[in-house]
């Protein structure tokens, strides 16, 4: 048939964590934490499920969880969001995006997004039919150029996709980054999608969002995702926070893209969020410690470790090791060393021509860690 997305193929994360699991390797590919998620939240779940309502949940979401969200937001930014009118429940910050970019993208509209991105961006793009501007982001720190910015912003230029604490890279931007952006798209009709699904995970100071700039939060839907912040990436519970006239349109797509989301799921997040409320904010140091053990464990092996301030991902700069393109070195990674990992370039759409590095996820137990960083340490 005739694709709609003829360049898209099975994605990456699927692809190596097959092979991680055919070939028994240590999976660091995909992003996801190999240790259980808070006991009392799995109890609460389990609780709504047996005891609980298990029917669809209000479009929008749960009232209990969307107003647990605005205190969160609040508390954490200082930023006061209607409930109501301007949060929205989502199966994951991935419909979240893929709503967002349906709901504003229209045929020939540009999106301009930095490159490396994460994979979703385009494809969605693409369905909407709009096309992507790229700004290209270069080892080791992918400081953003805010003139190539500039000089990428046309007419047509629709939306501007950020994403801070930044996967694959583990870089994070500064507030006058965002200052930065706000001054290059102020006088334009351009909307904002920030990415902000690592919002917790961030290791030198506060993170910076977009739910603390008035001015860019006007214009932005601001994404994040319970996956990263509990633990829990099985559950794909996301949600989006935009104003009221950007949520409207919104939530006209995701409607009818998943209505609503598991309604046990919300329930129990709405409780733990009631107990708990600091949780997330201890979230940088356990994550900090986890970085910390892998570079350690990593600082004697011939891999240069990249500069690492947020997510749960480490780059590491191979060149010392192989001239092979970074899939094929994966691909080695597996069949020889039994460690799995994902190659940079597959994020990009221009890699530049002479990188070679790969991405490790350390949401993982210490041991597993160490021993994986053992078998890259024999390289
Ligand atoms: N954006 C980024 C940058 C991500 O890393 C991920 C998850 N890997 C998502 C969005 C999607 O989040 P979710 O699993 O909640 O859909
Ligand atoms: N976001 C996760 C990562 O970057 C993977 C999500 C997925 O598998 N779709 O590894």
């Amino acid at each position: 048939i005739s694709s709609k997305l003829p360049a898209v193929g099975t994605n990456i994360f699927s692809k190596m964590s097959a092979l991680s699991s055919a070939k028994g390797a240590i999976n660091l590919s995909q992003g996801f934490p190999d240790f259980k998620p808070d006991e009392g939240l799995l109890q609460r779940a389990s609780t709504a499920l047996l005891q609980g309502n298990n029917q669809y949940a209000p479009m929008t979401g749960l009232p209990s969880l969307r107003d647990a969200i605005a205190r969160l937001i609040a508390r954490h930014y200082g930023r006061q969001v209607n409930a109501t009118e301007e949060i929205t429940v989502t199966s994951g910050a991935s419909e979240a995006i893929f709503n967002a970019i349906t709901a504003l993208i229209q045929p020939d509209d540009e999106v301009i997004l930095f490159d490396p991105a994460y994979d979703l961006y385009e494809p969605a793009i693409t369905l909407a039919g709009g096309v992507c501007r790229r700004v290209t982001l270069t080892a080791p720190d992918f400081r953003p150029d805010w003139l190539e910015f500039a000089s990428l912003l046309t007419e047509k230029t629709r939306l501007v996709i950020i994403n801070t604490p930044h996967n694959p890279t583990g870089s994070c931007w500064s507030a006058e980054d965002l200052d930065a952006l706000w001054q290059a798209i102020k006088s334009q009709d351009i909307y904002v999608l920030s990415d902000e699904v690592y919002e917790f995970i961030h290791f030198s100071g506060q993170a910076v969002s977009v739910h603390k700039h008035a001015e860019l939060s006007a214009r932005s839907f601001v994404v994040s995702s319970f996956g990263k912040s509990f633990h829990l990436t099985g559950w794909k519970v996301g949600y989006v926070v935009a104003p009221v006239a950007l949520t409207e349109e919104l939530r006209k797509v995701h409607q009818y893209v998943t209505f609503c989301t598991a309604t046990p799921l919300q329930q129990a997040l709405a409780e733990h969020l009631v107990d708990v409320p600091e949780s997330s904010a201890e979230l940088a140091g356990f994550y900090q410690q986890k970085r910390d053990v892998l570079r350690e464990a990593l600082a004697s092996s011939r891999f240069d470790l990249l500069p690492c301030d947020g997510t749960y991902f480490q780059l590491l700069d191979y060149r010392a090791i192989s001239e092979l393109d970074d899939v094929a070195f994966c691909e080695w990674l597996i069949d020889e060393v039994g460690v799995a990992a994902i190659p940079v370039s597959v994020f990009y759409q221009d890699a530049p021509q002479d990188q070679r590095l790969i991405r490790l996820c350390f949401a993982k137990e210490e041991h597993t860690l160490v021993e994986a960083a053992q078998k890259l340490s024999q390289l």
